[in-house]
């Protein structure tokens, strides 16, 4: 861990977070950011997300076999792998300081374990990179709703239908709709007002701590700067 006072020496370091000799001791930033993972609160996270997404698939199947197609089940099954392993991993975290870490997976708070199939970027993500990890972001977190709803009101209308899949799928939208907002509070509560990832479009982070980073990682803010970002 670098001595805060000194800083990195040149521009070649890896960022603090990732250099495994940061003094983070003496770092003022300590505890202001989430950049030493804490192993409870990265179980925590992991446990609810998986329960999030197998929760989201339930609701396909729940829904598919009250409206008796599958093509959201199956779009759902196929999208959110392709997320979490290649379009997250490229948009979002090749720009993250935990991607700078050794080895060939993520070690990090949220996505541990995920390949680093590209190459780190120490610069922010671009418009375009927000715009498309939005997409797929809001995809995977808010279109199991759709399945819910278009689900509940077939449900709804046809109650004889089939009364183990609608009674089935209003338990688990309940379940699911518990488990996102136990993630609001840890996500949007917490974590976004302290995470490293700075150019994410859910990052709150104060400016002045940003800043603060990008002073101690020379290597960093030269790619900032690079990209536009202003040293006010
Ligand atoms: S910003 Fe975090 S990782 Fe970097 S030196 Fe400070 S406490 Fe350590
Ligand atoms: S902290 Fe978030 S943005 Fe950074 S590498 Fe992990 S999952 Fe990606």
């Amino acid at each position: 861990m670098p001595d805060s006072s000194e800083g990195p020496k040149n521009s070649e370091l890896k960022n603090c977070i990732a250099d495994e000799k940061s003094n983070c001791i003496v770092c003022e930033l300590n505890g202001k950011l989430i950049c030493v993972v804490n192993r409870q609160f990265a179980n925590r996270f992991l446990v609810g997300n998986v329960t999030y997404r197998i929760l989201a698939l339930a609701i396909f199947v729940f829904s598919g076999l009250l409206i008796k197609h599958w093509w959201m089940l199956i779009s759902y099954a196929i999208i959110l792998p392709l997320t979490f392993l290649v379009i997250e991993l490229r948009l979002l975290c090749s720009h993250c300081p935990f991607y700078e870490k050794e080895g060939k997976c993520l070690k990090c708070w949220a996505l541990r374990g995920m390949p680093k199939l590209w190459k780190y970027r120490p610069g922010p993500a671009t418009k375009t990179e927000k715009t498309v990890m939005l997409i797929f972001g809001t995809f995977i977190d808010v279109f199991p709703l759709v399945g819910s709803i278009w689900g509940i009101i077939h449900f709804a209308l046809n109650a004889t239908n089939n009364l183990f899949a609608g009674i089935g799928l209003i338990v688990i939208t309940i379940l699911f709709l518990i488990v996102a907002a136990y993630f609001s509070k840890i996500l949007l509560g917490n974590a976004c007002k302290k995470c490293a990832n700075f150019s994410c479009s859910m990052n709150k982070v104060p400016k002045e701590i940003v800043k603060k980073f990008l002073e101690q990682n020379p290597k960093m803010k030269k790619a900032w700067i690079n990209a536009g970002w202003k040293d006010e």
